[in-house]
C-alpha cells in the first residue's frame, strides 16, 4: 500500500525519497513495465536530472502519470557566496514549500567535500550555534538532503567526494530520514558514495547513537563534544542536561566497537569558557584510550551571543597539551572565512533581510 510512502510537502509520494524496490512497486502499481523504475532511478540519483524534459528514454505518457501522483523535489537557488580565499562556496537554497537550507561546498587537495543540513532550524539550542536561535521548522525529507548533493554537483560541475551531515540540524533527531537518506546515497545503483565517505555528526542524542550502530553501515560518526565535564557542557549545550559525558562516551565506545570506524569529536574552543588548562586535562583523561579524532575549530562568533575564539596560539597551545597524552588533534581549518562560515548565518541574514 502506499501510504508508507514518504510523502513530500503537497503530500503527494515524494519520488527521490523512494528507494529502487519502493519505486519498482509504484511503477507496477501504475500498470507499467517493471524496467521503467530501473530507467528513472538513474535519471533520479546517477544521472541526477534537474526535472522530467532531461528524461530522454521515459515515455511522455509515463512523465504525465508521474507527474499527477508524484512529486518531484528539486531545491532551487536562491544565493550562492563564494570564498576569494579558497574556493569554499555557500549556497542558499528554497524548498518547495518557500522555506531556506544551507549547504557548502568545499574543496580541498584531495577532494570535493560538500556539508549538508538535515533540518530546517534546529531545536537542540546549542549556545553558539546561529542554526538554532528560532528553533526548528520542519525535518528535511531524504530527497531534499540529496538534492542538496545533486544540486551542488550539477551547479559546479564536480564530483562529490565526501559529505557531512555537519549543517544546520540533528540529524539524529531526524532518524529515520536521514537513515533513508544515507541508505539511498550509499546505494550501488544510485550515487554509489562510499559509506566511508559520509560522517554523521551529532550533539548526541544517545538512544540513537546506539541505533545507528545496529543498522549494519561503516559511516562515521562525529560527536559535538565542546566541553570537558558536564558543568560546562551544560552552559553550552541543553542536551547535556539529558545525557552525561559518560553516557555519551559509552554511546560512542559501542559505535566504535561495532562499526570499527574511527570517532571524531568535534571541539569548539571558545575564549575563557572551554580553553583554560584544565579543561585540556580533563579532556585528555576523558578520550585517553579512545580511538579518535579531535578536532578543534575555534568557535565562529555569531552576532546574537558574545562567544569570543581562541586565538591561534591558544588554539595550538590547546593542541599541544592533548598531543602530550597521546589524543591525537587536529585543527580544522576555517573554510570561507570571508562568507557566513558558521552554521546558520547565511539563512538567518537571508530571514532578517526579508
Ligand atoms: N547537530 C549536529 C550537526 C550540526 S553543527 C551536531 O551538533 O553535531 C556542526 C558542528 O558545528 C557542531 O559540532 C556544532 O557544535 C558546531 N558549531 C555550530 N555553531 C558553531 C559556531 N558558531 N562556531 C563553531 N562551531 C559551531
Amino acid at each position: 500500500m502506499d501510504k508508507d510512502y514518504i510523502r513530500a510537502v503537497d503530500n503527494k509520494i515524494d519520488l527521490k525519497s523512494l528507494d529502487l524496490p519502493e519505486l519498482t512497486q509504484c511503477i507496477k502499481d501504475l500498470g507499467e513495465p517493471a524496467f521503467r523504475a530501473g530507467q528513472l532511478y538513474q535519471w533520479l540519483h546517477v544521472k541526477q536530472a534537474a526535472g522530467y524534459e532531461d528524461m530522454t528514454n521515459i515515455p511522455k505518457a509515463l512523465k504525465e502519470k508521474l507527474k499527477e501522483g508524484f512529486s518531484y523535489t528539486s531545491l532551487e537557488v536562491v544565493e550562492v557566496q563564494e570564498s576569494h580565499i579558497d574556493e569554499t562556496k555557500k549556497f542558499l537554497f528554497a524548498l518547495s514549500d518557500g522555506n531556506v537550507i544551507e549547504s557548502v561546498f568545499m574543496k580541498y587537495r584531495f577532494g570535493v567535500s560538500v556539508c549538508i543540513s538535515s533540518q530546517v532550524g534546529c531545536r537542540m539550542g546549542c549556545k553558539f550555534c546561529a542554526s538554532t536561535l528560532d528553533g526548528v521548522v520542519r525535518n528535511l525529507l531524504p530527497s531534499e538532503m540529496l538534492d542538496q548533493i545533486y544540486s551542488i554537483s550539477r551547479y559546479t560541475g564536480e564530483k562529490i567526494g565526501r559529505v557531512v551531515v555537519m549543517g544546520s540540524g540533528e540529524p539524529l533527531d531526524n532518524y529515520d530520514n536521514v537513515l533513508k537518506f544515507i541508505r539511498l546515497l550509499t546505494d550501488e545503483n544510485g550515487m554509489n558514495l562510499g559509506q566511508r565517505n559520509l560522517t554523521v555528526s551529532t550533539c548526541g542524542i544517545v538512544p540513537n547513537i546506539l541505533r545507528l550502530a545496529d543498522e549494519k553501515l561503516s559511516i562515521n560518526l562525529a560527536l559535538s563534544l565542546h566541553a570537558s565535564n558536564d558543568a560546562k557542557r551544560k552552559e553550552l549545550m541543553p542536551i547535556a542536561n539529558t545525557y552525561s559525558i559518560s553516557e555519551v562516551l559509552d554511546a560512542c565506545r559501542t559505535y566504535f566497537d561495532k562499526t570499527g570506524r574511527q570517532l571524531t569529536f568535534e571541539y569548539s574552543l571558545v575564549a575563557g569558557v572551554n580553553d583554560t588548562d584544565e579543561d585540556a586535562r580533563q579532556l585528555s583523561a576523558l578520550l585517553s584510550g579512545l580511538n579518535a579524532v579531535v578536532n578543534l575549530i575555534p568557535v565562529n562568533p555569531i552576532k546574537e551571543r558574545d562567544y569570543r575564539p581562541t586565538d591561534r596560539s591558544g588554539a595550538l597551545e590547546f593542541k599541544n597539551k592533548l598531543e602530550k597524552s597521546r589524543i591525537n588533534v587536529t585543527i580544522r581549518r576555517e573554510m570561507g572565512r570571508d562568507i557566513d562560515g558558521a552554521c546558520g548565518q547565511l539563512r538567518r541574514r537571508h530571514l532578517e533581510g526579508k
